[in-house]
């Protein structure tokens, strides 16, 4: 490899102008005038794309009308971990709210053949210690990690209250009692001190706005409402009721690149629609090391987790724990990472040499695909053209392979995406692609805030909605809480920071709500709530400190990262990164007298 410094494509061995024009080129040809508003909800006619395959509904079960101290809307793993910290903050009755037949979230849903973590399993499944369990893989299949979920919720007692299949419709804050009155679509009415939503970035499915979708006639489903009934087999392959089946994915982020090869294995034919294709880096996958998980010590996963997080949004660490695709890349292109980077460099050769090294990265991306796709024509279609963190990195060591079968077909739309869906055939380029089932691999909607996206309408002080306190921008206390609305909390990504290992930013969020809360009660306070202060300080504070990401995501392909090509130019992340936040929120713990929260 060349040194970052050369300058010249001759020292480097690629030109750089020539890679910055192709990349502008292949953004350019996707940019839709439509944006976000491309895609079909999975509401209305097209609902029944979010029925569940995998519980069956339980019909008429008696409202509730009760009171708990804490209710948690959303039970997958920012959920059970804030039910868990909340336990062990001694809050006794805690009900998870879960439209799901049981915990486990993205995890619930996502059982599509060949899922599995991309993050490793050490660091990414939380409360390892707590519950007493090693993962048998480094990067652990859905099931196990499915299993794992309802182990938290075991351990912490949360089954005895959760409410699943049921969905929360709305909440007030009553002023005279002091807690809030909660709805549900089962005709619940529950007071609670206490209210955390988690309701995650991945909970609504999106397909694809192809004309003609809905004139389809053979079966088809999204992949995080897998249908084994159709397809037979599980998580680990087998679909052998495909073997008369042709198959369309729609689709090729990162879920289709874990289920087209068990596809492709077991489909009489598949063949794979792409507008996009993603990065596919090596997966390594190996069972867990016997000795090394008999030599862990306490506190081993936070130091692993930590350990993680220097690599991939800090300065990098001495030791590399985890030694995965993601800290590789991260140490090549630390000095792009937000976070990284060394000072005494200034800002401009900084980025000259975060894009090289990048470009090297991404140069070594597609020289994989060359390496193993035999067909020239499928592999030049297969390589992706782009700044590697413009779309969600990717790991297998099976999807490009899987070029390589007679049966399976690469359909490249050159960034225009299916052109129509007819009554039996997916059409490209003019061509029919007849086919008796149609997965979409088409993603989630994401970006929406918290409580829309759960559907919520929350009324706080004075029945203020949250849209109505927010309606010129989300505002926030550290993004877990607003003035006006006392005792509610949000997981998630606003206002806060955000990494890959996103299991952990979760769990760093609920301690910091938990702890909250358990001052409050020692102070045998009614409630907390921010000031407006406080509150517009740090709204300030994230204007003040928000990263410039405009610019690289402006130069990037269309998709959720940059809001489909028109990235909206205000960043609602902390921009001095997770590790920054971590420590600005615990010294905001131990410090400070929560002077900034009403404490009634
Ligand atoms: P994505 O949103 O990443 O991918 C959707 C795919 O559908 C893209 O390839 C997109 O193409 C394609 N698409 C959309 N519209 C059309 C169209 N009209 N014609 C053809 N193709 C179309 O969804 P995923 O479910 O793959 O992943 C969502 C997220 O879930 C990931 O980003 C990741 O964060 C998470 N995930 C995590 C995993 C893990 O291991 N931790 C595993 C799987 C998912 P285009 O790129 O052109 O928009």
């Amino acid at each position: 490899m060349s040194t970052p410094h050369a300058s010249t494509p001759e020292g480097l061995g690629f030109d750089p102008d020539a890679l910055r024009a192709r990349y502008r080129a292949e953004r350019d040809r996707r940019i839709r005038p439509e944006g976000s508003e491309q895609y079909q909800r999975t509401t209305g006619a097209f609902g029944y794309y979010v029925d569940d395959p995998y519980t069956t509904p339980v019909l008429g079960r008696e409202p509730l009308n009760d009171r708990v101290d804490a209710v948690i809307i959303g039970g997958g793993f920012g959920g059970l971990i804030a039910g868990a910290r909340l336990r062990q903050a001694g809050v006794q009755r805690i009900r998870v709210i879960e439209k799901a037949g049981d915990f486990g979230g993205t995890w619930y849903w996502n059982r599509y053949p060949g899922v599995q973590c991309d993050i490793e399993s050490y660091i990414y499944m939380p409360l390892l210690e707590e519950v007493g369990y090693m993962p048998r893989w480094k990067y652990a299949p859905g099931e196990e990690i499915r299993q794992h979920a309802q182990a938290i919720g075991r351990k912490f007692e949360l089954y005895d209250d959760a409410c699943f299949q049921t969905e929360v419709t709305r909440l007030h804050w009553d002023e005279t009692d002091h807690e809030w009155i909660v709805h549900t679509d089962r005709g619940d009415r529950m007071a609670a001190r206490y209210v955390v939503v988690s309701s995650g970035p991945f909970s609504r499915p999106k397909l694809p706005g192809i004309p003609g979708i809905e004139n389809f006639r053979g079966h088809t489903f999204h992949t995080s409402r897998w249908d084994y009934g159709y397809t037979g087999g599980d998580a680990d392959g087998n679909l052998h009721k495909l073997a008369d089946k042709r198959v369309a994915v729609i689709g090729t982020g990162a879920t289709a690149i874990q289920c087209v090869p068990p596809l492709g294995r077991d489909a009489r034919h598949l063949y794979v629609f792409q507008r996009t294709p993603s990065s596919v880096d090596v997966r390594a996958n190996r069972p867990t090391d016997p000795e090394w998980a008999a030599s862990v010590t306490p506190g081993w996963q936070r130091r692993r987790r930590d350990n993680f997080l220097a690599h991939v949004a800090g300065g990098g660490a001495e030791e590399d724990l985890v030694a995965d695709g993601w800290t590789t890349s991260a140490r090549l292109l630390q000095t792009f990472v937000p976070g990284g980077g060394d000072s005494e460099v200034p800002p401009e050769e900084l980025g000259r040499l975060a894009e090289l090294a990048d470009f090297t990265k991404m140069n070594e991306i597609r020289a994989r695909v060359d390496a193993t796709v035999e067909d020239g024509a499928t592999a030049e279609a297969l390589k992706p053209w782009y700044r590697y963190m413009c779309k969600r990195p990717t790991f297998s060591d099976t999807y490009l392979p899987t070029f390589n079968r007679p049966n399976v077909t690469l359909v490249d739309t050159a960034g225009q995406g299916v052109e129509r869906i007819t009554e039996n055939a997916v059409v490209v380029g003019g061509v029919p692609y007849e086919v008796d089932c149609v997965i979409f691999a088409t993603g989630f909607d994401i970006g929406v805030p918290p409580a829309e996206r759960a559907g919520l309408d929350v009324r706080g002080r004075g029945g203020i909605t949250l849209a109505e306190a927010w309606k010129d921008g989300p505002k926030t206390l550290h993004g877990f809480y607003s003035h006006g609305f006392p005792n509610f909390f949000h997981l998630g990504t606003l206002q806060n920071a955000v990494s890959v290992n996103f299991v952990h930013v979760l769990d760093e969020q609920a301690l910091h709500v938990a702890e909250v809360v358990a001052e409050a009660r020692k102070r045998q306070a009614r409630y907390v709530e921010p000031t407006a202060e406080a509150q517009a300080a740090w709204v300030a504070t994230i204007r003040a400190k928000a990263r410039n990401a405009e610019r690289f995501l402006a130069e990037c392909t269309p998709g959720y990262y940059n809001n489909e090509g028109r990235p909206s130019g205000r960043s609602e992340s902390y921009g001095g990164g997770p590790i920054e936040f971590h420590e600005l929120i615990a010294r905001w713990r131990t410090d400070g007298d929560m002077g900034e929260v009403i404490v009634g």
